[in-house]
């Protein structure tokens, strides 16, 4: 068994990353809202560019139980994708209204309706959605493509209140279980929620033992951000993924959203774990806008660091040649490219994007920093999957005992390696 590599495709440029890192990702993660967005163009480039990738598609319902300016543009109009989304559901009285979905009108709605219109979404949205030329193409090679699995329909619990949702999330799966050899694939529960809720026992062992019918699991804990959790929240998502495991050794649990820490926890029984192109390891269900910076990601830190943090570093490690740049920062092909002379300062700029950079200077940024991303992340990977855990729980423990003694980073920028390591060592 070995750690899966998921990857979210996001934005139609997320294409050329996806492709050059193919042979990497076990399995492409659509979210429904996406597929709606230039659908035809995403439909042809998964027969066109992914031909023989496993996907499956996120169906994201929980988008309209939550407060609607989630899905809003800066215009305050519902972004087309959800209104487009919406209709597939059946569920565009919700936009009508412009008021969150209740409880009552998911009753009123129908269970049934609502569970097949969401997995008929799911099994056939990318092939109705074919340009004419592909779908003649296809219909005569009858090589249509489905998902690898399918998603049960799901509410999200983020607060003990939320938990009245819980038995509509439990009819839905129950319905979904019901029909699903229609589809003739696997059905996994969607586990979403709070970091509140994974720390309330009781209320997780209630929601487990409900979604452990389904084939297997997905989550999605909200703002599950790696670096700024204590030690409860982690030790609290391993219990999660031993209890589930417990009960289901055989069946398999994917994150949607993780970084290394997640990576690490395939110990405990994870499966696979997802990000996006551009990072995406960790996301607030409730979240605002802003202008996404590239941030150059620091392999021994397993995180992103701001411009202004990656120059003082440089200028602090003190690195002084390409070679000392290979062996304490990154050595990927990318870097390697980059980094191609002792003038660190200087080519290190390739990586570096800010609000004030011209166009230029941030699309290359952009492409760089997103390159090297995925190359760490297929080294990570890698190691994952060749190396004990207590190899693993070593490597971070020389890191951090590094980084403590030379004093060129202050404390606030690793100590998240000394929290994760306090909890992993623990399982030795
Ligand atoms: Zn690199």
């Amino acid at each position: 068994m070995k750690l899966e590599h998921l990857i979210r495709f996001d934005t139609a440029e997320d294409k050329i990353f996806l492709q050059e890192y193919l042979n990497d990702i076990d399995l492409i993660v659509f979210n429904a809202n996406i597929l709606c967005h230039q659908s035809t163009n995403k439909a042809d480039t998964l027969y066109s560019s992914f031909p023989n990738k496993k996907f499956f598609i996120d169906p994201r319902l929980y988008s309209f139980q939550l407060n609607l300016s989630n899905i809003k543009n800066k215009a305050g109009k519902i972004k087309s994708s959800y209104m487009k989304l919406a209709i597939e559901y059946g569920l565009d009285y919700v936009i009508d209204s412009d008021t969150s979905l209740t409880i009552e009108q998911v009753l009123k709605h129908g269970l049934n309706k609502l569970s097949e219109d969401i997995l008929d979404f799911q099994n056939n949205f990318i092939n109705e959605n074919l340009d004419s030329e592909m779908k003649e193409m296809i219909s005569f090679s009858k090589q249509f493509r489905t998902p690898e699995i399918l998603i049960a329909p799901a509410f999200c619990i983020l607060d003990e209140k939320d938990l009245k949702w819980l038995d509509i999330n439990k009819k839905l799966l129950d319905i979904s279980l019901k029909v699903k050899d229609k589809y003739n694939k696997p059905l996994y529960a969607n586990l979403i929620i709070s970091k509140e809720i994974l720390s309330n026992k009781k209320a997780i062992t209630q929601i487990l033992d409900i979604y452990c019918k389904a084939d297997g699991m997905v989550f999605w804990i909200d703002d599950f951000n790696e670096v700024s959790i204590n030690e409860n929240i982690i030790e609290n998502l391993i219990s999660l993924l031993i209890y589930y495991k417990q009960k289901n050794q055989t069946k398999k649990i994917y994150s949607l959203y993780g970084g290394y820490l997640h990576q690490i926890l395939f110990n405990f029984g994870l499966n696979g774990v997802c990000h996006s192109v551009a990072y995406g390891e960790s996301k607030k269900i409730n979240h605002g806008g802003g202008i996404p910076l590239s941030k150059f990601y620091l392999p021994m830190l397993y995180k992103r660091m701001q411009p202004e943090s990656m120059i003082r570093l440089i200028r602090d490690i003190p690195i002084k040649t390409k070679k000392e740049f290979y062996e304490y920062i990154c050595n990927c092909p990318i870097c390697k490219k980059i980094i191609n002379n002792d003038n660190i300062k200087l080519t290190f700029f390739s990586y570096l994007d800010d609000l004030e950079a011209t166009d230029t200077i941030r699309r290359n940024a952009k492409y760089n920093c997103r390159s090297h991303y995925l190359e760490v992340k297929k080294k990570e990977f890698t190691l994952i999957n060749t190396r004990t855990f207590e190899d693993l729980v070593k490597i971070l423990e020389d890191t951090y005992k590094n980084i403590s003694i030379n004093h060129y980073m202050v404390k606030p920028e690793y100590i998240h390696l000394d929290r994760w390591i306090k909890v992993l060592k623990s399982y030795i």
